[in-house]
C-alpha cells in the first residue's frame, strides 16, 4: 500500500509518500480501508515534533473507509461497516489499524469524505461548547479562527444554543464565510483591536467564554475579553505556544482558564457514540453544514500542510488515497 511516512522532524518535506507494508489487526483492533483522510492542525504539531513520539511514523488523526478485517475479540464492527474515527494516528495511508472501540458506524446518508471531514473537528466544537463551557440562551461567546476548520462548526453550535457569536479572522473572504457560519459579529483580528472591538460590541460587559485556538497572540487579549466569572477556553496553539502565566492573571474577573483536549471528552465508547451520534444527525437533518474546501491526493500532503500553517486555508481540507 501507499502511505506517507516520517522518518525526521520538520517542515512539510519530510513527509514521503512511499510504498508501506498492510499492517495486521490484533486483539480489539480494526484493519480500515481509508477512503477520506482528514488533515489537522495537530497533525503538524506532530510533524514539527512540538507534539514528540516515536519516528518513523505515518502522521494523521482522523480517516473514514470500510472495515476490510478485525482482529479477535472485536465485538464493536465486522468487515465491510462503514466507519469512520479521530484520534487514532496513522491515517495517512491506505490502509490503517484502529482499535475498534474508536471506531464509529457512519449513517448510510453521510458520505465517506463528510465523515471524515466531521470527526475530530466537529467532535471538537461539540464538546467545547456543550460540556468545556456549556454554552446557554443569551450567552455572547467569541471564537477566534472563526472561519478555521474547528471555528465554523463551532460558531453553528454556539448559535445552536442560542448564543450570541462574536469571531475573529484575518482576512475579509474569510469574514463572509464566517457570517455565513452565523456569527454576529466578525473582527478583523488582523486589522483591529479584537478586544476593544468586543468591548464596544457588548457594551463593556465583555463575554461569558472565550474559545481559543490561535494561543500565542491572542491570550493576553482573549483575557480582557472576558466577563467576571467568564472562561478562557484555551483549546490550541495555531500561532505558537502561550508563554508561561501566574494563576494571578486571572484575579481580574476571577476567571476560570481551561486547557481541553478532545482525549478527555470522549473518555468511553458511549461519549464517544453519542457526540458523533449528534454530528451525524445534524449533517442529516441539514442544521450542520460542512464546508469540505480543500481536497488534496494523499501524495500531496506535504501542500496541504504548507497551505494550513500559512493561514490559507478555510474549512476542512482532505487527502484523498
Ligand atoms: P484551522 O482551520 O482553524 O486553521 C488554523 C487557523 O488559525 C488559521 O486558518 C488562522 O485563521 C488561525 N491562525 C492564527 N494565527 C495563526 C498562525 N500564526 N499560523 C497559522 N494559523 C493561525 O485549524 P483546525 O480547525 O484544524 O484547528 C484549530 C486549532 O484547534 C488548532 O490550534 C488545533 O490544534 C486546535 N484543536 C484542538 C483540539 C483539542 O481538543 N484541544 C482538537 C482540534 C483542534 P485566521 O487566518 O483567520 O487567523
Amino acid at each position: 500500500m501507499k502511505a506517507v511516512q516520517i522518518f525526521e522532524y520538520g517542515g512539510p518535506e519530510v513527509m514521503q509518500y512511499r510504498e508501506a507494508d498492510v499492517p495486521q489487526p490484533k486483539a480489539g483492533e480494526a484493519l480500515v480501508r481509508i477512503k477520506a483522510v482528514g488533515v489537522n492542525f495537530i497533525d503538524v504539531y506532530h510533524r514539527t515534533g512540538r507534539y514528540p513520539g516515536n519516528l518513523p511514523f505515518t502522521p494523521g488523526m482522523e480517516g473514514a473507509g470500510v472495515v476490510e478485517a478485525v482482529g479477535p475479540e472485536v465485538t464493536e464492527v465486522k468487515p465491510g461497516d462503514r466507519v469512520a474515527y479521530a484520534m487514532q494516528p496513522g491515517s495517512y495511508g491506505e490502509y490503517t489499524i484502529v482499535p475498534a472501540a474508536k471506531l464509529v458506524p457512519v449513517p448510510g446518508n453521510v458520505d465517506d469524505q463528510a465523515a471524515a471531514a466531521v470527526m475530530l473537528q466537529g467532535l471538537t466544537a461539540h464538546y467545547l461548547s456543550y460540556s468545556t463551557y456549556p454554552v446557554r440562551n443569551g450567552d455572547t461567546v467569541l471564537v477566534h479562527a472563526g472561519a478555521g476548520g474547528v471555528g465554523l462548526l463551532l460558531t453553528q453550535m454556539a448559535k445552536k444554543l442560542g448564543a450570541q457569536v462574536i469571531t475573529t479572522v484575518s482576512a475579509e473572504e474569510k469574514a463572509e464565510l464566517s457570517r455565513q457560519a452565523g456569527a454576529d459579529h466578525v473582527i478583523l483580528y488582523t486589522q483591529a483591536d479584537f478586544t476593544a472591538e468586543v468591548k464596544k460590541i457588548t457594551q463593556g460587559k465583555g463575554v461569558q467564554a472565550v474559545y481559543d485556538s490561535v494561543g500565542k497572540t491572542t491570550f493576553e487579549g482573549s483575557l480582557n475579553c472576558l466577563r467576571p466569572r467568564g472562561y478562557l477556553v484555551l483549546f490550541g496553539a495555531s500561532s505558537g505556544p502561550v508563554p508561561p502565566q501566574d494563576p494571578m492573571v486571572l484575579i481580574k474577573g476571577s476567571f476560570f482558564l481551561t486547557r481541553p483536549t478532545l482525549a478527555h471528552y470522549a473518555l468511553d465508547r458511549q461519549e464517544l457514540l453519542s457526540r458523533a451520534g449528534d454530528l451525524f444527525r445534524w449533517l442529516e437533518d441539514g442544521s450542520l453544514h460542512l464546508r469540505i474546501e480543500h481536497k488534496y491526493p494523499l501524495s500531496d500532503a506535504a501542500q496541504a500542510h504548507r497551505d494550513l500553517e500559512a493561514r490559507a486555508t478555510t474549512g476542512k481540507l482532505l487527502l484523498l488515497p
